[in-house]
């Protein structure tokens, strides 16, 4: 705590680890003098570097970029880049730690890792933000490789912005090394289904949740936040699954459609024209927008999917969909809920899907990236769509499992933190002190 005082949401998410961590600890004493502990929360390394790029009106900006290189006992570090105003050393180090377990959790051979920057690609023109991304990469570019550390999108770097570094790695290097980034288009090495694979993969982990209570999503209500990436396939996959989507929101507000979200208009203004959701009730009057996006978790709602960003439901948020009768929480973002939240639903028997768990989809098809781009082929979508299924399935399996041999049945939160940690503990056991 000491070492990393200031850096408040990493020693959150640590805390929300290590408190779960002491049955299996009991288990294995050899975990803890082999000082696995110790080393787990101190990255391997960590890099902070200047981006300088100019502006369309020929300023000079400079920004800070990050890559955390948090741990590479099961693989490659392997995890998202994040461009947002936000970004600081202490939200990358929690997002990597995070995705040390995640990644474990898939099954698939990849260590954890984080990077990004404060770049805010809001109101930025294309130029500018292919400027930015250049100068990013012509930084981070020493850092990378297939086998080394291979990025990926997160919250402001979607298909665009992988696009821009893949190209200015690629030029820098002068090698099509296709498994250096994931994320990228299918024209040229992109796997089909990467883009939806983080909704689709936690409303399929929601749904085995649900599956194993006798319930389904089928006519119930949902609630999603945010309309970006993870957001909207979720919305999509619930939607398929019968259930009615009712909200979604942006950074500044929220909009209802008691009549069910049309996705195609949240897709158009979101995916396409990156206008903001307030626009939404221009097309359908009879929705309502709300400015200001925490009053979305006091629409009544069967089912919640916090998929915009971390610390999004708070304490007071947990109690009010506890009261208007949520059944269930699927974790879309990265650590939505606080921990006081967390311990709201657990206390009001809700089904809880932690996020390591609930949206490793996007990380697995990512692997799965890697793995066409080694075999230089491509699946088609409905191959990697029935391996991400099988992954979600697997990962809730393997939670509900740990939990149970734990003592904490029922507890996949337990499960997750579990289920992640030993796989990443026995594989560092392995590799001797390092
Ligand atoms: P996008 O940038 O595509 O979308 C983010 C959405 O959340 C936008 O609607 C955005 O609104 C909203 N949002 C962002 N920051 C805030 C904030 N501070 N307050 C309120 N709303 C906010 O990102 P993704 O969909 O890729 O990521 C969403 C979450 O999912 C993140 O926590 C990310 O770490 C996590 N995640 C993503 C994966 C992926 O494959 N992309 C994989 C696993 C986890 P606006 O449009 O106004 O910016």
């Amino acid at each position: 705590v000491m070492k990393n005082q200031h850096e408040t949401e990493y020693l959150q998410a640590v805390k929300e680890i290590l408190d779960t961590l002491s049955p299996i600890l009991a288990a294995h004493p050899e975990y803890i003098e082999s000082g696995i502990l110790e080393r787990i929360v101190e990255p391997e390394r960590v890099v902070m570097f200047r981006v300088p790029w100019v502006d369309d009106a020929g300023r000079v900006q400079v920004n800070r970029g990050y890559r955390v290189q948090f741990n590479s006992a099961l693989g490659p570090y392997k995890g998202g880049l994040r461009f947002h105003p936000s970004v600081s050393a202490s939200i990358i180090k929690f997002l990597g730690f995070e995705q040390i377990f995640k990644n474990s959790l898939t099954g698939q051979p990849i260590g954890g890792g984080k990077g990004g920057s404060d770049f805010d690609p809001k109101g930025k023109s294309d130029q500018e933000i292919m400027r930015f991304t250049q100068s990013f990469m012509t930084e981070l570019y020493k850092y990378l490789g297939q086998d080394t550390d291979v990025p990926a999108g997160d919250i402001g770097v979607g298909a665009r912005e992988i696009g821009y570094m893949f190209g200015q790695y690629k030029r820098i290097r002068g090698a099509h090394e296709a498994g250096v980034l994931t994320g990228k288009g299918i024209g040229y090495g992109g796997s089909l289904a990467r883009k939806e694979a983080t909704g689709y993969g936690c409303v399929y982990f929601v749904n085995e949740m649900l599956q194993a209570k006798g319930l389904s999503f089928e006519d119930k209500t949902v609630i999603v936040s945010g309309s970006g990436n993870v957001s909207i396939y979720a919305m999509k996959k619930a939607q398929e699954f019968g259930a009615r989507v009712v909200a979604c929101s942006d950074s500044n507000g929220y909009i209802y459609d008691p009549e069910g979200i049309q996705l195609d208009t949240v897709i158009q203004l979101k995916e396409v024209e990156r206008r903001r959701i307030s626009d939404y009730v221009k097309f359908h009057p009879h929705a309502v927008y709300t400015e200001g996006c925490s009053g979305i978790w006091s629409i009544p709602c069967d089912i919640a999917l916090p998929c915009a960003t971390q610390n999004e439901i708070d304490e007071q948020a947990a109690k009010v969909l506890v009261q208007n009768g949520v059944k269930a929480i699927g974790e879309g973002a990265n650590m939505p809920s606080t921990l006081e939240a967390i311990h709201i639903f657990h206390t009001n028997g809700v089904l809880f899907g932690p996020a390591k768990a609930a949206n490793a989809g996007g990380v697995a098809v990512s692997s799965l990236e890697m793995s066409q781009n080694s075999m230089r082929l491509a699946w088609t979508f409905e191959e990697v769509d029935a391996k991400l299924h099988m992954i979600m399935k697997n990962i809730y399996e393997s939670c509900e499992a740990a939990a149970k041999e734990y003592g904490h049945e029922g507890n996949l939160l337990v499960g997750a933190n579990i289920a992640g940690f030993k796989k990443v503990a026995d594989a560092m056991m392995a590799q001797g002190i390092v």
